[in-house]
């Protein structure tokens, strides 16, 4: 049967006609679509990124516009930026630089007075595996500078000698030296702390959901979109590959590793993680990831139970309620701790 023709007023009337109520709707619609990516009001995600402490440091907020969005991460980096000249030990401005090279008591600012507060604890739950006095140590190996070297033994000694649990003794924002040649080294939690600054401007800015992340030093607030945040953890020893993926809430997440920092001698690989007993980099893991309520706890558990190995490690980690870890050992074996077994997926 052939169709009958169409009414006379469809016929008039093209397809993309639409009656003036409903065009009037999408114009709306299409204008005020406009109006949000013009005037940046719509909510996206965004990130951005900046070199702060010597590392890329990426920030996203998610849930808010691009202009409230980009004003909250420029304030993050500058706060960043702020602890990076307190805490750097190559400005002579710094508060680690004018430590290192004071003969007396010296009064810092609130923000070092805090980080070497938590570093205590933790040098002092680690018997002293963190140590936050290890500057001349570091600077005799230059791991980080142009030309390493492995050290005599006697250049070793000298450079350890003063250090220890107690080697910096606090009262309220006063920092006193046992011995006036220790050179201070703030870079196990420094970036730590950075992070979790940066983090606490973001949210007094109003952002709900946020990643922060320094070269490996984590902090989530909230969560993404509704869902667990999946932090990819990299594996120590195969390049561009994951050690295992976490999904995880609103917490910190900071790995210490040999893999980015080192130079090789003979076939023996020298790092920038030091056990203070001996002055040598320690040779007991391979990385350490912690999870915990803040980037500059995490960021000193990392680097004191990469000293420990996997059974001091997982020892300090007890003494910390909340903290979790996930530790490669030096013969590739991995170490987990009860409360993240459920949050972690082995590829
Ligand atoms: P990064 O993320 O920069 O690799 P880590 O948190 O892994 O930093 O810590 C490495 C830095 O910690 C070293 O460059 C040094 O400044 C400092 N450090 C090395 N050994 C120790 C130690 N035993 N205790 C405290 N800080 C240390
Ligand atoms: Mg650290």
């Amino acid at each position: 049967m052939k169709p009958s023709p169409p009414p006379e007023e469809a016929r008039r009337t093209p397809a993309w006609f639409l009656r003036p109520p409903l065009l009037l709707a999408v114009l709306v619609l299409v204008a005020l679509f406009c109006t949000q990516r013009c005037t940046g009001k719509r909510e996206e995600d965004l990130s951005r990124s900046r070199i702060i402490m010597g590392t890329v440091v990426e920030i996203t907020v998610l849930g808010k516009t691009a202009g409230e969005a980009s004003a909250a991460i420029d304030e993050a980096f500058a706060v960043m930026a702020r602890i990076e000249a307190l805490m750097t030990p190559h400005d002579p401005a710094s508060d680690v630089a004018r430590l290192s090279g004071a003969l007396s008591a010296l009064e810092v600012s609130a923000e070092t007075a805090e980080v070497v507060a938590l570093g205590e604890r933790v040098a002092a739950a680690s018997d002293g595996a963190f140590d936050m006095a290890l500057g001349r140590l570091k600077e005799l190996w230059g791991v980080e500078g142009e030309a390493p070297r492995v050290p005599t033994s006697a250049e070793i000694d000298a450079a350890l000698e003063g250090t220890g649990v107690g080697d910096l003794i606090r009262d309220g924002q006063t920092i006193v030296k046992r011995s006036p040649d220790l050179a201070v080294d703030l870079g196990g939690i420094a970036k730590g702390y950075a992070v979790d600054r940066a983090a606490a401007v973001l949210r007094r800015a109003g952002v709900k959901s946020a990643a922060i992340n320094a070269g490996g030093d984590i902090r989530l607030l909230g969560d993404r979109n509704g869902r667990p945040w999946r932090i990819g953890i990299q594996h120590p020893r195969e390049d561009g590959r994951l050690l295992a993926t976490l999904s995880l809430g609103p917490t910190a997440v900071v790995t210490s590793g040999d893999y980015e920092r080192y130079f090789e001698v003979g076939g023996v690989r020298y790092h920038h993680l030091f056990d203070p007993a001996t002055g040598y980099p320690s040779r007991r893991c391979q990385s350490v990831t912690v999870v915990a309520e803040s980037a500059a706890l995490a960021d000193a558990l990392a680097t004191a139970a990469f000293v420990l190995g996997p059974e001091g490690g997982l020892r300090l980690l007890e003494k910390f309620p909340g903290a979790e870890v996930i530790l490669v050992a030096a013969d590739g074996s991995r170490h987990v701790s009860p409360g993240l077994q459920g949050a972690v997926t082995w590829p």
